[in-house]
Formats: C-alpha cells, structure tokens, sequence
C-alpha cells in the first residue's frame, strides 16, 4: 500500500509543466520532456489503499484502472509491473494521462480532507517510462479466427474496439474519411495537450500488431453500409459526436466567425503538413479574438491562438463563475465542479495580465461592416430566476472583435450514416444501441463512444471501444 505513512508526510505536488513564457512559442506539448522517478515514487507513496477505492469504481476511473496497485508498485521502484498492471484495463494510458480530466481524482479518499494522490501524472509517468525503456512493442496474434470485422471512426473508441478484437484473433479494418488516423486525438485536442508523434506512435503499433487502417474512405458516402456489410462479419460506428452546436444570432455570416474545430483543425493539419501554424484568413494573428463557449475545446482554441500571435483572447461564458471549493450539493466523491485554471488560461493570464474569462454573458449578435467583415459582438449579462435564464436590462455591451470562435459544444454524430444504414437514433439524435448492449436497430451493426453516448472524453470513448469489442466477440462467436 505505498508507505503506510505517506499521506501524512508528503504534499500532493503535480510535475510543473514547461514555463508559460517558454510553451507558447511552440506548439510542442505544454509538459516536461522528462518525468522526475523519485518525485513520482513519492507521490504514489501518498496512495493509502483504503480497502474501498472510489478512484476505480463508479464515480471514478471509468476504465476501472487499478489505481492503488500501480501506485504501490511505482512507490516501490517496480516500474514494468506497474506498466503492466496499467495496461489491462487501459488501451492508451498515454493519451489518458496526458488529456484526462481524471475523474478518479475527484473521488480519491484522501481528497475528503486532503488533496488527492496525483493520480492522471503518475499514470503518464508509467507508460512514458514504458516506451522509453522499450517495454511497449506491438503483439504477435497466434490463432486467426477468420471473422472479419469493420470499424467506422478511428478515434479512441475505434481504436480501443479495434486493438481489442485483434488481440483475440479477428481480422479487423478501420475506415477513417479523414487523411490522418486519431479522430478527435489527431484532429481535435492540439498539439500542446497532445502530441501527435504520441497519437502516431500508438498508430503504428497497432498497425504491426495486425490492424488495417484505410484513410480518406468516408463511410455513407464513398462506400455504403450495405457494403460492409457483405465484406465483413460485423460492423462498428464509432464516428464521434461531430455536428457541433452553433449560435444562429443576427450578423452569424460575418467574414470571421468560425466554428471552433473548423479553427483547430486547420491549425493542426497546417502544422503537420509544412510545419508552419495555419495562415489562412483563420489565423488569430494580430486580432482580437473572442471564443464564445468553455470546455476543454474553448481552452484549446485560447492556447492556439495565443500561440498565433492574438492581439487579445476573451472567452465568454453563459453561466456564472463556479466555486473555488465544492458546494454543499456536490459532496465527495462526485466530479468537483469548482473553478479551475486550465493550460489556456493560465498563458492568457501571463500574456495579458487577466483570466480571459467573462461569465455570465450571452452573444446577442454579431456586428459586421459594410464587406460583411466581423467587427464585434453584442451582449446582454445573463441571471438565473427560478432556474430560468433571465437577461438583465441595461447590460447590452460591444465587444471589438475579428475573429470569433463558436465552443459552445457538439449535437450528436451526423446524420448520413445513420441514414445510409438505416439504423434508429434515440431522442438526442445519437445512434440508438443501449449502454452495455453496444447494439443498433440493424443486426450486426455496433456502436460506441461520442456517436452513441453524445459527446463525452477520451476515456470513455477508451471503455466504450472496450466493452463494444466484448460484444461483437460473443456475437461472433454464436
Ligand atoms: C477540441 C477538443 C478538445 C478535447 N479535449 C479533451 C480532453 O482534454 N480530454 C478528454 O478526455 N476529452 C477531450 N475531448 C473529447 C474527446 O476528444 C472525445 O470525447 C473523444 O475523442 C471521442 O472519441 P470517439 O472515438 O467516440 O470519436 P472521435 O474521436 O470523434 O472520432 C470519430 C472519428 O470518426 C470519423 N468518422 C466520422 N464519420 C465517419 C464516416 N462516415 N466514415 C469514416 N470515418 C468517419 C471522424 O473523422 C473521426 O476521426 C475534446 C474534444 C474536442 C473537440
Ligand atoms: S484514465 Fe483518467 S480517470 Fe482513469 S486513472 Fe487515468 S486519469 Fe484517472
């Protein structure tokens, strides 16, 4: 159990992250190129193994990582068991421990009187140290079972599906419309958060391993359901949830108000294709950029465009600010919804001397001049009566902008696919296949992750891909 007395010696103390002043002249990632052993080994000494671990049940880890083990076994310097341990219940630990949000620690025991075991960098610390000693290679498939299955959408849950049915022995092809194989991984969370040599490198393993990736083929469109459904013996939607919210306010088609994945994707292929951010009319370059919506993806265009050179970053927010510690209607071990100072913000703070964070504000309209060029955005201070939003009279106010970025979230999957394999959606929209049955309406045709569940985080997309593979095997299998 670490050290028996751990918690009592030691201070909770994350690794820092690369200097602010020093990250935002890169698009490198935003953490240390290196992990410190004995700091590591420290803080997992604080883990108490308190008989009952709500950091691996429900409102926990939903990959059910066995958290208390692999910290004993980091504590006592074993750092390939702790790796191994790691692996059994998570694919990709270091996607997870880099762009997890770490659920498991909002419910770690210690943190009902203390600050939780570092739990997201110790994992990150396990799996780093696996690829740097060489102890993570891709695996031989002894037996081939002849079954052939296709997956949609190579995202996380495409990928977590596809390693785990090809580790059982079936022939598995993954279809990605995109050029690029990683889904909201490559195209999505930037550079920063997540390398994309990091995504790759899973990638290619996976490929050795026995996987067949097909790029640029775009399911419902290039090629039909019906299709694949005659090649293979059992198909896979796991397409994300990609029809993103908009914000449809007078003055929406002024030149300079963009979708905010349409602005980090162009950054990131930009980067990848010629090294170079993206210079299109996109770019943040000398502008005042407004980002309406939070969230992780509102963080991530605040980070990218400071690193384009932003003349000013505002993010607004609808709701109000949340409190710094835990109300009294959100006890341990639910998820803390408190205030937090993620990457972004922390390098607004520092460039321009305040959070960029405005809340309680609704866009009312966006204002353009006579070329139809965005020049600012007009809001209203918003209030909460009865649980009702309320506008509060007198509060209108113009905000200068020239680029202005849509975050305010995503709808559901999109729609052709759905329509081309003739399979029911629920009342969000999303592919209709229950939790924990992975099924659609149409007989051999799964589903998983943001496309089923609506928009969601990588490590559920991690446990849903698991858990659909479990079923396409049974079903294989009659
Ligand atoms: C900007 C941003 C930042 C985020 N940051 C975080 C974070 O920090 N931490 C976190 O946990 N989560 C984060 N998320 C959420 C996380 O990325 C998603 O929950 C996760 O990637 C969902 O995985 P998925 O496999 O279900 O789908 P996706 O990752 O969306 O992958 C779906 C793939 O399917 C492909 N596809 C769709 N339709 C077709 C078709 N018809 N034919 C072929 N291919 C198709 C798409 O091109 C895509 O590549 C972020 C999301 C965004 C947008
Ligand atoms: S995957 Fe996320 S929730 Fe699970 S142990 Fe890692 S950081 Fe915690």
């Amino acid at each position: 159990m670490g050290k028996a007395t751990g918690f009592i010696e030691f201070d909770r103390k994350t690794e820092e992250y690369r200097s602010v002043k020093v990250r935002i002249q890169d698009y490198n990632e935003i953490f240390s190129a290196t992990h410190d052993t004995s700091h590591l080994q420290t803080q997992g000494s604080r883990c108490m193994d308190c008989g009952v671990p709500f950091c691996q049940s429900d409102n926990g880890c939903p990959v059910d990582n066995l958290i208390p083990e692999w910290n004993d076994l980091v504590y006592n310097n074993k750092w390939k068991e702790a790796l191994v341990r790691l692996h059994k219940t998570n694919n990709f630990p270091e996607f997870t421990g880099r762009v997890c949000p770490a659920p498991c620690e909002g419910s770690c025991v210690l943190g009902m009187n203390n600050p939780a075991v570092t739990i997201k960098n110790i994992e990150m610390g396990i799996v780093d140290r696996g690829f740097d000693e060489g102890w993570v290679s891709p695996y031989s498939v002894e037996y081939r079972t002849g079954k052939k299955i296709a997956i949609v959408g190579s995202g996380p849950a495409g990928l977590a599906a596809a390693d785990e049915l090809n580790k059982v022995g079936h022939n598995v092809s993954v279809f990605e419309r995109e050029d690029r194989i990683g889904g909201l991984l490559m195209y999505g969370i930037p550079n920063m958060k997540l390398g994309k040599d990091i995504v790759d490198r899973r990638v290619n393993l996976l490929q050795e391993s026995g996987i067949k990736f097909i790029t640029n083929v775009n399911v419902g469109k290039d090629i039909t359901t019906s299709k694949l459904q005659d090649d293979f013996d059992a198909i896979i939607f796991t397409t994300g949830a990609t029809s993103a919210r908009d914000l449809t306010v007078d003055g929406r088609d002024a030149k300079g108000v963009y979708l905010a994945m349409e602005y980090l994707t162009n950054n990131t292929k930009s980067l990848l294709d010629s090294g170079q951010p993206d210079q299109s009319e996109l770019s943040a370059k000398g502008k005042d950029v407004i980002v309406i919506g939070g969230g992780d993806t509102g963080t991530d265009c605040i980070g990218t465009a400071i690193r384009q050179g932003a003349k000013s970053v505002v993010n607004f927010e609808l709701m109000e600010k949340p409190p710094i510690e835990r109300a009294d209607n959100n006890p341990w071990p639910l998820w803390p919804l408190i205030f937090r100072v993620d990457y972004g913000h922390a390098e607004a703070n520092e460039v321009f001397g305040q959070d960029p964070r405005q809340y309680s504000l609704m866009t009312k309209s966006f204002i353009k001049d006579e070329n139809g060029n965005l020049t600012g955005i007009k809001t209203v201070n918003v209030g909460f009566n009865d649980g009702k939003l309320i506008e509060i009279g007198g509060s209108e106010k113009i905000w200068n902008t020239q680029l202005a970025l849509l975050s305010m979230g995503f709808v559901s999957p999109e729609h052709y696919l759905s329509d081309d394999a003739n399979i029911d959606l629920d009342d969000r929209g999303n592919y209709n296949a229950p939790y924990g049955n992975y099924s659609t309406s149409e007989h051999g045709i799964f589903a998983a992750g943001d496309c089923r569940r609506g928009q969601s985080l990588v490590v559920w997309a991690i446990h849903e891909g698991r858990a659909v593979a479990n079923k396409v095997n049974s079903f294989l299998s009659k």
